[in-house]
C-alpha cells in the first residue's frame, strides 16, 4: 500500500514540473479571472541561441498545455544594440521550433508612452528623481551587500525641478550620460536592486521602431514588470538570475495593479551546454570578427545554425524535456543534446550510401559494360518510406579505411584473400591491390559471387563485413562539411583567465571534397531534407548547394563510428 502511493505521487511530480504546478494552483484557485497568459520576451540584439529554445519551450509549452496564451515580445529598451534582422530571425526561429504567437505580436517599445507617464506620477509622488552624477559616481555609492549605500546630493529634489529635468531629458536637451531619473527607495535595502534603481538613461540613437521619438529609455527593470501588466500576462517566467529582481518587480507592478489582476514572476535554472558559450555577446564577437561563418554557422549553439546543421525542431525540443526546469544551476552536456538528434534522425533520416574518402574497386569477373539495379530501404525504421534503386557496375567506389593490405586479426573489412558483403548488393572477395610507384594503393581487384545478390540461394550466405558503397560510373562528386565541437574547453565561460577565443578547435570545420554520392543523393539534395549516409553519419544538403555543387554538412557522426574514429 505504502508502495504504491510512493508511486503515485512520484508519477504526478514527474507530469508537472514545479512551474507547470505554480500555474495549476493558481488556476484552480482562480487567480486572475483563471487566465494563464505568458510571454517569451527576446531582445532583439543577436540570434536565438538553443537556451532560449528552453525559454521558448517553457513559455508557449506551458501556455499550450492549460489552454492559455504566449505573446511574443520584444524586450527593445536599448536602441543601440537592437535591429530588425534580429526580430525576423527570431520569429522564423519560433515558428521552426512549432510555436506561434497567433496575433500577439508585441514590443516593449509600444509602451514607452505609458511607461513615460508612470515615471512622471512617480516623480510627482516623489518617488522617482533625476540625478546629475555619472554612471561610475552612481555605482561607488551603491555600497556592497555587507555595506549600506550613500544617498546622492540630488536625492532630494523638489518635484517640480525633477518633472522639469527628466522632461527636458527627454527633450534631448542633455547628453548622454549626463543625467538619469532614479526610484527613490531605499539606500540601504539588502537587495541592491533596492538602492535607487536607475529607471530612465538618455540614449540619442534612432530607435528601429520609435525612430527618433524618444530621448530617454527605460531600464530594463522598470520596464519588463509594467510591461507584462500591460499587456496582461499573468506569469512571467524568467531565468534565475532574475530572483533578486523579483522584489523590485512586484514593487513597481504595485503601482499598477489591483486585487484582481496582477502578473508575478517565476525563475527557473538556465541552459548551459558543454563545449560552447551561451552568452550573445560572445556569439556576437565570434560573428564580428569572422570567427565562425555567421549567426547560421553550423557550430554556432543558434537555433539558425542548428537547423542548418540538420538538428530538427523535434530533437531540440525532445533534448529540453530530458534536461527539465529545476531551481539550480547546471551545465547541461552536448552529448546528451547529440543524442537527442541521433534518436529524432535514425527515425526520419533517408538512407543513402556516399563515399567520404574514395579507392576503386574493380570486379574482375563482372561483364563490362553491364549494369544493374539494386533495390534499397530508404529508411528501415520507417515501414512506410519505399525503396529506392541504386545502379551496380564493373567498378565501384569504398572508403579506403575499408581496405588494409595487413590487417589485424579482428578486421571484418575487405583485405586480400578475405570476403564482404556490398550492403544491398553482391558478396566480394579480395584478390589483390594494385599499388603506384610509392607504394600507395590506388585500386583493389575483387571478384563477386553472382549467386549471393538478395532474392537468389546465395544470398543468405554470412561473412563478417558489410561495407558502403557506390558506383564509380553513376557517382556524382559532392563537397562535405565535417563539424566539431566549437571549443574545446568542456566550460569556456568558467575560464575567466583565458579569452574565450584562445580555446576555440582549430578542428571544427574540415572540408572535404571529392565526395562519391550514390545518384539518389545527388538527386535529393535539397536544403531542408535529412539523410543517413550508411555507416558515416546523418548529413544534411547545405543551402549553398546547387546541382552543379552539391555540399553536404554533417549533422552529427553515427555513434558507432565516431567513437571508431576517436579510438584509433
Ligand atoms: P542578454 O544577456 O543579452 O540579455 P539573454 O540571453 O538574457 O541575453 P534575452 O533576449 O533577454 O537574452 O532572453 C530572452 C529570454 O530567454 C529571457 O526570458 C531569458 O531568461 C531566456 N534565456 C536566455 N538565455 C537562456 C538560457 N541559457 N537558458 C534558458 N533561458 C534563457
Ligand atoms: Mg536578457
Amino acid at each position: 500500500m505504502a508502495e504504491s502511493i510512493k508511486n503515485e505521487s512520484q508519477e504526478s511530480t514527474r507530469t508537472l514540473n514545479f512551474v507547470e504546478q505554480i500555474v495549476a494552483d493558481d488556476l484552480k484557485e482562480g487567480k486572475n479571472g483563471g487566465r494563464l497568459n505568458t510571454r517569451f520576451p527576446p531582445e532583439p540584439n543577436g540570434y536565438l541561441h538553443i537556451g532560449h529554445a528552453k525559454a521558448i519551450c517553457m513559455d508557449f509549452g506551458i501556455a499550450e498545455k492549460f489552454g492559455g496564451t504566449c505573446n511574443l515580445r520584444f524586450d527593445d529598451t536599448n536602441p543601440v544594440k537592437e535591429d530588425v534582422e534580429y526580430v525576423d530571425s527570431i520569429k522564423e526561429d519560433i515558428h521552426w521550433l512549432g510555436f506561434d504567437w497567433g496575433n500577439r505580436e508585441y514590443y516593449a517599445s509600444d509602451y514607452f508612452p505609458q511607461l513615460y507617464d508612470l515615471a512622471l506620477r512617480l516623480i510627482k509622488e516623489g518617488k522617482a528623481y533625476v540625478d546629475d552624477q555619472t554612471s561610475e559616481e552612481i555605482a561607488a555609492q551603491k555600497g556592497t551587500p555587507t555595506q549600506p549605500g550613500v544617498e546622492s546630493p540630488y536625492r532630494n529634489r523638489s518635484v517640480d525641478e525633477n518633472l522639469d529635468l527628466f522632461q527636458r531629458m527627454n527633450a534631448g536637451e542633455f547628453e548622454e550620460g549626463a543625467r538619469v531619473l532614479r526610484a527613490k527607495i531605499d539606500m540601504t535595502s539588502d537587495n541592491m536592486h533596492f538602492r535607487d534603481p536607475i529607471m530612465y538613461r538618455i540614449i540619442k540613437h534612432p530607435h528601429h521602431r520609435t525612430g527618433t521619438a524618444w530621448n530617454v529609455y527605460p531600464m530594463y527593470d522598470f520596464a519588463h514588470g509594467q510591461s507584462d501588466y500591460f499587456e496582461g500576462v499573468t506569469h512571467s517566467i524568467c531565468t534565475l538570475e532574475f530572483v533578486p529582481h523579483r522584489p523590485l518587480y512586484d514593487y513597481f507592478v504595485d503601482e499598477l495593479a489591483d486585487e484582481t489582476y496582477r502578473p508575478r514572476q517565476i525563475e527557473f535554472n538556465r541552459l548551459n551546454l558543454t563545449y560552447t558559450v551561451m552568452s550573445k555577446r560572445k556569439l556576437l564577437q565570434l560573428v564580428k570578427e569572422g570567427l565562425v561563418q555567421g549567426w547560421d554557422d553550423p557550430r554556432m549553439p543558434t537555433i539558425s545554425g542548428m537547423r542548418r546543421r540538420g538538428y530538427t525542431p523535434a530533437s531540440i525540443r525532445n533534448f529540453i524535456d530530458l534536461i527539465g526546469y529545476t531551481k539550480y544551476e547546471a551545465l547541461n552536456s552536448i552529448s546528451l543534446l547529440e543524442h537527442a538528434v541521433r534518436d529524432d534522425l535514425n527515425k526520419v533520416a533517408t538512407r543513402g550510401m556516399a563515399v567520404i574518402n574514395p579507392v576503386k574497386v574493380v570486379i574482375t569477373n563482372y561483364p563490362e559494360g553491364q549494369e544493374e539495379v539494386l533495390e534499397m530501404e530508404n529508411n528501415p525504421e520507417d515501414p512506410t518510406s519505399g525503396t529506392h534503386q541504386m545502379p551496380f557496375s564493373r567498378e565501384i567506389y569504398i572508403e579506403r579505411e575499408d581496405f588494409m593490405e595487413n590487417p589485424p586479426k579482428k578486421f571484418f573489412r575487405l583485405a586480400p584473400g578475405g570476403e564482404v558483403r556490398l550492403k544491398g548488393g553482391y558478396i566480394i572477395k579480395c584478390t589483390d591491390a594494385v599499388k603506384d610507384s610509392d607504394g600507395n594503393i590506388v585500386e583493389i581487384n575483387c571478384t563477386y559471387d553472382p549467386e549471393t545478390r538478395s532474392g537468389m540461394p546465395g544470398s543468405m550466405r554470412k561473412v563478417k563485413g558489410t561495407l558502403h558503397w557506390v558506383s564509380a560510373k553513376h557517382a556524382v562528386d559532392a563537397t562535405v562539411r565535417l563539424y566539431d565541437r566549437l571549443f574545446n574547453v568542456e566550460n569556456p565561460a568558467a575560464e575567466p583567465d583565458c579569452d574565450f577565443r584562445e580555446m576555440l578547435n582549430p578542428d571544427s570545420l574540415k572540408i572535404v571534397t571529392g565526395v562519391k554520392l550514390e545518384p539518389f543523393l545527388a538527386q535529393n539534395a535539397v536544403s531542408g531534407t535529412h539523410f543517413q549516409f550508411q555507416r558515416i553519419g546523418y548529413f544534411t544538403p547545405d543551402y549553398d548547394s546547387t546541382p552543379d555543387n552539391i555540399v553536404f554538412n554533417r549533422t552529427i557522426s553515427l555513434k558507432d563510428s565516431w567513437e571508431k574514429a576517436k579510438n584509433k
